[in-house]
């Protein structure tokens, strides 16, 4: 006879123990993974909300392992990010999304793509000087690559500053991403060289709730606004969301109400269909 506690708790220790092996196989995987170049990329239709006009997108890494099983990004980037490979994976992305949106983004000057940096990408400055590298001589300009920022891991402000300040004199737009969910204040908001600002799909979900968090949706909008960026709205899933994000005049976003993150074929007929409205 075992108490169930025990039964339970040894439950739990096998549970670790399991969990801990699968993130050891997937890390060994993704070395792999990276050397094979098993990664392609979606991207997610950006809408100027006062217009319904599609402006670009944003430029999303996906995962098919051979077995052609998927591994979700929130799972596989923070391990990337722990083991030396983000930079890697970020210079896969600028090549892909430049395969990918080159002729869309010649062809349509008025178009963006918008690429994640990770908080390592920031902190060295490398993917700057890739992505420089690798854009001479595409046709593409530097004010079609929008370039979206974390502060999470943000461990040097001051690299980060003149990392996103050559950023901005070379011509992107650069965008604080996730913004709220970490220790972003307004003074260390201040003293980064931005042109927008991402709010988090968390508080676009508060909006209309009677949630704690719904006011701190309102004041991060002022925010913005006070410090003289444009806000980028993330995850609208319902038409109340974004008749409210119109009224306090963000003036773009993007969510499963207009699109999920698409192929870029599928990308690029949206984009077509959503050009002039
Ligand atoms: P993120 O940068 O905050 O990207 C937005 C996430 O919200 C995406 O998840 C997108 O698919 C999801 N989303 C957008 N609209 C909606 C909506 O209406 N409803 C719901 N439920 N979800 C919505 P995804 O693609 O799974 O990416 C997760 C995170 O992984 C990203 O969050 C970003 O932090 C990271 N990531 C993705 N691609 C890259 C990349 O190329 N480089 C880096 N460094 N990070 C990336
Ligand atoms: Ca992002
Ligand atoms: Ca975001
Ligand atoms: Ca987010």
């Amino acid at each position: 006879y075992i108490p169930l506690g025990v039964l339970g708790a040894l439950g739990a220790v096998g549970l670790v123990l399991w969990l801990s092996r699968r993130r050891l196989s997937l890390r060994g995987e993704l070395a792999t993974a990276v050397r094979r170049r098993e990664f392609f990329l979606h991207y997610q239709p950006i809408i100027e909300l006062d217009t319904g006009i599609c402006v670009g997108a944003e430029s999303l890494l996906r995962w098919r392992r051979p077995d052609g099983s998927q591994v979700r990004p929130d799972l596989f980037i923070p391990l990337a990010e722990e083991n030396g490979l983000i930079e890697d994976l970020t210079d896969q992305v600028i090549d892909m999304v430049i395969a990918d949106m080159r002729d869309l983004l010649v062809r349509d000057r008025s178009a963006h793509i918008a690429i994640n940096l990770s908080a390592c990408d920031v902190s060295s400055g490398r993917a700057l000087k890739v992505l420089s590298a690798r854009l001479a001589g595409t046709g593409i300009h530097p004010q079609q690559i929008w370039l979206e920022a974390t502060e999470r891991g943000f461990i040097d402000i001051e690299r980060a500053r003149t990392t996103l300040a050559i950023a901005r004199r070379a011509g992107h737009n650069v965008a604080i991403d996730d913004f709220g969910v970490g220790y972003s204040s307004l003074q260390y908001l201040q003293q980064l060289p931005l042109d927008a600002l991402k709010i988090d799909k968390s508080f676009i979900d508060a909006i209309g709730t009677d949630s704690a968090t719904s006011p701190v949706t309102s004041h991060i909008i002022d925010m913005a606004k006070t410090l003289g960026l444009f806000t980028v709205a993330e995850g609208i899933e319902t038409p109340a969301q974004l008749t409210y994000l119109q009224a306090r005049q963000v003036e773009f976003g993007q969510g499963w109400l207009f699109s999920k993150p698409l192929p870029p074929d599928a990308f690029m007929a949206f984009h077509q269909q959503r050009r002039e409205q």
